[in-house]
């Protein structure tokens, strides 16, 4: 016998407050679609914050996962598995790359790829020891552990947990001038998401991350892309930075890589960068373990023939078309990129509009207050797309209080 919504919800007692979810509780999830404890269906479109670009239970990768539960699950780095390797050339090559260093979470991805610029800048560049530089743009999100939160500007991130890493300067995202100004001898360098993804879906202006990759290489400074939430087929591309012919030095990436399964992240740049690390300078328990590289591996094929890309940018421009047509008296701003948006509302708060939405059966998240966005898996049927963003518009012209 499963629990109610209300007995679960009581039973939230016992979990720390660090989120506050909405009042559903999910209890199954199959392709864009999860059901409720009480058997309602909702429509998916936030995708775990791209986690699920691949949907629900997709049956490939959970083959992929059973196949190599059955088989090994763990070995620990201490010895060589007979998945790593694959899983480390295949996405390398994905990303026309040629090392990955593979560990669990987006944060400590980026935490990887923080310390790899700086071993990077004293071990290659010759910056003087403990003067590395990192550039990283305003509104940032690139996860919550405490070095990561050190150069947030977001007070909700950062209140009560100081004292911080040093060693970042943060300029406005978008503001190439700023970017130029900020960097110095001492930069190894320039970390940015080549859309905001928990800023709001905020992306920067046409030519800006080329402008980036082209400071970056005339001052001798990594440019790293955190394309953790933006990657693996959001946007309509492998990645982002693709939609400007932009290669940066380092890709950052996690979310989609775990097939909605498991944790897998990655750092993934060129053998002069990566191979800075030798064995003992940084390492993870379960980064690389075998269960992760069957189901990255399955990820990253599921992506070499570009299919997956074609289907976001062609439901991208469906989605574009809807987003456009929303009650104009709501919404003060749309942006959009494949099949992922921001919408700025006019009156309501983001969550107000996720609560009706919810009650319209379509999942959705906030952010930062007066944003709504939205990731619908890439896997949404047209029709599915649709319905959900007919919902959305009945909620958004009829307000909270028709719900
Ligand atoms: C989600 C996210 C992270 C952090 O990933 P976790 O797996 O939650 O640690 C980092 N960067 C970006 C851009 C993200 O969207």
């Amino acid at each position: 016998m499963s629990l109610t919504h209300d007995e679960i919800t009581r039973a939230d007692a016992s979990v720390a407050h660090n989120y506050h979810p909405l009042p559903v509780v999910i209890t199954r999830g199959e392709g864009a679609w999860v059901t409720d404890v009480e058997g309602r269906r909702l429509l998916d479109m936030l995708s775990g914050y791209s986690a699920l670009n691949f949907g629900h239970g997709d049956k490939d990768l959970l083959g992929v996962a059973h196949a190599q539960l059955d088989r090994l699950t763990l070995t620990s780095r201490a010895f060589h598995h007979d998945g790593l390797a694959t899983f480390c050339a295949e996405l390398a090559e994905l990303a026309g790359m040629e090392m990955v260093l593979p560990m669990n979470t987006g944060a400590e991805a980026v935490e990887t790829a923080v310390k790899t610029a700086r071993k990077w800048g004293y071990r290659v560049k010759g910056v003087p020891d403990g003067r590395a530089k990192i550039v990283v743009m305003g509104g940032n999100f690139h996860g919550r552990t405490l070095t990561i939160v050190s150069f947030s500007d977001d007070p909700d991130a950062t209140a009560d947990y100081g004292p911080f890493t040093p060693g970042f300067v943060r300029v406005p995202f978008g503001d190439i001038a700023a970017a130029r100004a900020a960097v110095d001898e001492d930069t190894v360098a320039v970390l940015v998401e080549p859309v905001q993804g928990e800023g709001g879906v905020i992306l920067p202006p046409p030519g800006y991350l080329r402008q980036i990759r082209q400071l970056c290489t005339e001052r001798n400074v990594l440019m790293i892309a955190d394309e953790i939430q933006s990657g693996l087929g959001r946007t309509g591309r492998t990645f982002a930075c693709d939609h400007e012919d932009v290669v940066p030095d380092v890709y950052v990436l996690g979310k989609a890589l775990g097939g909605g399964i498991v944790p897998v992240s990655a750092v993934v740049s060129r053998a002069d960068v990566l191979g800075v690390f030798r064995p003992g300078e940084h390492g993870s328990t379960f980064g690389g373990n075998p269960l992760a590289c069957a189901v990255g591996t399955a990820v990253v094929r599921r992506l070499r023939d570009g299919s997956v890309q074609q289907r976001a940018t062609e439901l991208g421009a469906v989605f574009a078309g809807l987003l456009s047509e929303l009650p104009g008296g709501a919404v003060a701003a749309v942006r959009s990129l494949g099949l992922w948006a921001g919408i700025d509302l006019r009156e309501r708060t983001g969550r107000d509009v996720c609560e009706g939405l919810l009650r319209r059966g379509v999942l959705s998240k906030d952010a930062h207050g007066r944003t709504l966005r939205l990731a619908p898996p890439l896997v949404v049927a047209e029709a599915d797309l649709r319905w959900g963003m007919a919902r959305l518009a009945e909620e958004l012209a009829q307000g909270p209080e028709a719900a």
